[in-house]
């Protein structure tokens, strides 16, 4: 059973070295009487709050740390090989937390969801059909309340989350402009995913000018993934009574010192409505989510852009790209096509 096991406590950056790949001998078996799965691993996602379980936390936040030595864990997909629960059975498929390993055993089943759409790609249940696709559409729908007509603007746009909401922001007519670090990422958004407009803040760092060039009325929307400077200069163009969806902040996840932002007081001036969210406090809207999503694909309406890479030798690669903005699109690890 090839793994991929952390290491140990990460401060910083965090860097491939931080994981090993590594073959396990030990038989996983399902014990007597578990009401566990022990599955085979298809599909890994990389998420950039498995930063936050790298650090040695101290602090109230909805994870537990990674255990130095043991493997990794992850949103995945996989297929149940032996079933203790009776909502599983042998051959079902699943979305859900497992181990960055070949095989796992899952001893908390209820928490994972069966796969009963496979007629879309199998990896879209990392991204577009799992929990990044609901961070999407429960930030953007329930937590910004959109008007049509608004405009909206969407940090790391490019990414397996900003890519839907600026897609969920124009089906709903909405003017969408995003943000990205790269021309590829900037061209992808504004010719393949339909956004009205984007920018490079990696060639523009002049950031409230960029934004006053792209939306000169000002912002309703701000989806949030980034924070520091992003998030100061966008509080400058947010307009009165604007929203904006705290969804994450990239930008601080490896710093010792958070940066401090300096325009908050905007909030007040604008009465601009902040709000953070979790996407684990709306799952139990999954279902609305895929009656309406579904059928979106089917038409083409959502087109989704991911980034594979082949193997698990390669996942802590892809997962520490993330942080230098190695993938366009979602990151996906393919640990068996089959
Ligand atoms: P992405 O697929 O967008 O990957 C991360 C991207 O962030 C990178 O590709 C990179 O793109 C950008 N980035 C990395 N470092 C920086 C930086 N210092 N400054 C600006 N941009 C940076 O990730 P997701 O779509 O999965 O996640 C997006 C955000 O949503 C994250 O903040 C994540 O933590 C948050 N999230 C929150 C959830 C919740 O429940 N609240 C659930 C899921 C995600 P680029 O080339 O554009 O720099």
């Amino acid at each position: 059973n090839k793994q991929v096991i952390f290491k140990g406590y990460v401060s910083g950056f965090p860097k491939e070295t931080d994981m090993e790949v590594r073959e396990s001998t030990m038989k996983l078996r399902l014990p007597e009487g578990s009401n566990g799965l022990l599955v085979k691993n298809l599909y890994l996602s990389c998420d950039p709050y498995m930063r936050t379980r790298m650090a040695k936390l101290d602090f109230l936040t909805y994870v537990d740390s990674f255990r130095p030595g043991s493997p990794i864990t992850g949103y995945g997909v996989a297929r149940v090989l032996e079933s203790g629960h009776p909502n599983f059975k042998k051959g079902n498929l699943l979305w859900g937390i497992t181990g960055w390993e070949e095989y796992s055993l899952i001893t908390a089943p209820e928490t994972c969801f069966k796969i009963e759409h496979t007629d879309v790609p199998l990896s879209y249940y990392t991204g577009l059909l799992g929990m990044p696709g609901m961070t999407a559409y429960v930030g953007f729908f329930e937590v910004c309340s959109p008007k049509k007509g608004e405009t909206v603007f969407i940090s790391a746009a490019a990414g397996a989350v900003g890519q839907l909401v600026g897609q969920f922001a124009k089906l709903f007519g909405c003017y969408v402009v995003g943000s990205a670090g790269s021309r590829e990422k900037v061209d992808l958004l504004k010719n393949k995913l339909g956004f009205n407009d984007a920018f490079n803040y990696k060639e523009e760092p002049d950031l409230d000018a960029a934004l006053k060039r792209c939306l000169p009325e000002g912002i309703d929307i701000y989806f949030e993934n980034v924070g520091g400077k992003m998030l100061d200069a966008v509080l400058l163009s947010m307009k009165i009574h604007g929203r904006i969806a705290a969804c994450g902040m990239i930008s601080q996840y490896n710093l010792q010192q958070p940066e401090g932002v300096h325009n908050l007081m905007n909030v007040v001036f604008k009465g601009i409505r902040m709000q953070g969210f979790l996407v684990f406090d709306y799952y139990h809207l999954y279902p609305k989510f895929l009656e309406k999503v579904l059928p979106q694909i089917k038409e083409g309406k959502i087109v989704y852009v991911e980034d594979t890479v082949e193997g698990l030798e390669n996942g802590p690669a892809a997962l520490v790209g993330l942080f230098s903005g190695r993938n366009v699109g979602k990151q996906v690890v393919v640990v068996s096509r089959e």
